[in-house]
C-alpha cells in the first residue's frame, strides 16, 4: 500500500499538470472504496476548470482547481495515478480519466480500494477520510515533545502508535518498521513507556525514513509507480522491512519477523531493546 513517500512522489510527478485546463472527465461508474462510485456529476462539472495546486495530507492527494471544487484521490492498495499522452494505451482497470486535451490524468486501480471524491475548497479537512488525520508527517513534522505528549497513558504498542493516522498522517507498515529500527525501539514496547528523549529520537527517525524514501522515488513492493509509470528504488535501501533472516545493518543479528495486529513487523532483537 502506498504510504506518505509514495503518495508524495506521485504528487510531485503530477505537478506538471498545474495550469492545465480540464476538457472533460470520464469515470468507469464502478464502485471503489466501500463500493462507492466516484461522484460523476461533480466530476463532469470540472470541465473548463484549471488545476491550480496539487497538495497532499497523509495518503490523500488534493487536486485544487480555479473553481471552488477540489478533487480528492486516495490510492488505496493498488491505485496508480498516471499523467500520460492522450494516445497512451488505456490500461485495464482504469476508473477515471481527466482529459487535458493533449495529456490525460488517469486513475487505475485493479483492487478498487482507492477513493475519488470532490470536496469544496476550504472544507477538505471536513471530509470523512481527512477529518480523522493528525498532522502530515512531512509538511508538519512531529516533534519529540508532540510524540511524547500523544503517547502518554497509551497502552498501544509503539508499532500501533506510529501507524495511528490521528497521531501522524502518512506512516504505514513499511516505514513504521523502518523508523522503529532507526530509533532502536522494539515494536512491541508500550507507547506509554516512551521517554521524551526516545520520543525525540523517534521523531527524527520518522523524518529520516521519509526523506530517504523520497530521494529514492518511493518503495515499489508490488504496484507502486509515480505519475510517469516509473517504479521507486527504495526497496533496495530498506533496513529491516522484508529482510527476515538477513543481517541487521547495525550489528549483523538476523532480522526477525513477527505479526502485530495482523501486519508483518520486522525488527532486530539485539539493538531494538524492549
Ligand atoms: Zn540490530
Amino acid at each position: 500500500m502506498p504510504e506518505l513517500p509514495e503518495v508524495e512522489t506521485v504528487r510531485r510527478t503530477l505537478e506538471p499538470a498545474i495550469g492545465a485546463t480540464i476538457v472533460a472527465v470520464w469515470d468507469s461508474g464502478k464502485g471503489l472504496h466501500m463500493a462507492r462510485k466516484p461522484p460523476r456529476k461533480k466530476l463532469r462539472a470540472l470541465a473548463g476548470a484549471t488545476i491550480t495546486r496539487i497538495h497532499r495530507h497523509g495518503k490523500y492527494l488534493l487536486i485544487e482547481t480555479d473553481t471552488a471544487q477540489t478533487l480528492l484521490v486516495h490510492l488505496g492498495m493498488t491505485g496508480r495515478t498516471l499523467l500520460v499522452a492522450k494516445n497512451h494505451p488505456v490500461a485495464k482497470h482504469t476508473h477515471m480519466v481527466i482529459d487535458f486535451g493533449e495529456r490525460e490524468l488517469r486513475f487505475i486501480d485493479p483492487r478498487r480500494f482507492g477513493q475519488i471524491d470532490i470536496v469544496e475548497r476550504g472544507k477538505e479537512s471536513e471530509h470523512e477520510g481527512l477529518a480523522v488525520l493528525g498532522p502530515d508527517g512531512l509538511f508538519e513534522p512531529a516533534t519529540g515533545a508532540y510524540l511524547f505528549g500523544k503517547s502518554r497513558k497509551k497502552n498501544a504498542t509503539l508499532k500501533a502508535f506510529v501507524l495511528d493516522q490521528s497521531v501522524i498522517a502518512g506512516v504505514g507498515n513499511i516505514y513504521a518498521s523502518e523508523a522503529l529500527w532507526r530509533a532502536k525501539l522494539r515494536p512491541t514496547t508500550r507507547a506509554k513507556k516512551l521517554t521524551l528523549a526516545k520520543a525525540t529520537i523517534l521523531a527524527a527517525a520518522i523524518h529520516e525514513v521519509f526523506d530517504r524514501a523520497l530521494t529514492k522515488g518511493g518503495t515499489s513492493l508490488r504496484d507502486f509507480v509515480n505519475a510517469y509509470g516509473v517504479e521507486g528504488s527504495n526497496v533496495d535501501y530498506l533496513w529491516v522491512y522484508g529482510r527476515t533472516g538477513e543481517p541487521c545493518p547495525r550489528d549483523q543479528t538476523k532480522i526477525r519477523r513477527s505479526v502485530l495486529q495482523g501486519r508483518a513487523t520486522f525488527y532486530c532483537p539485539t539493538c531494538q531493546t524492549p
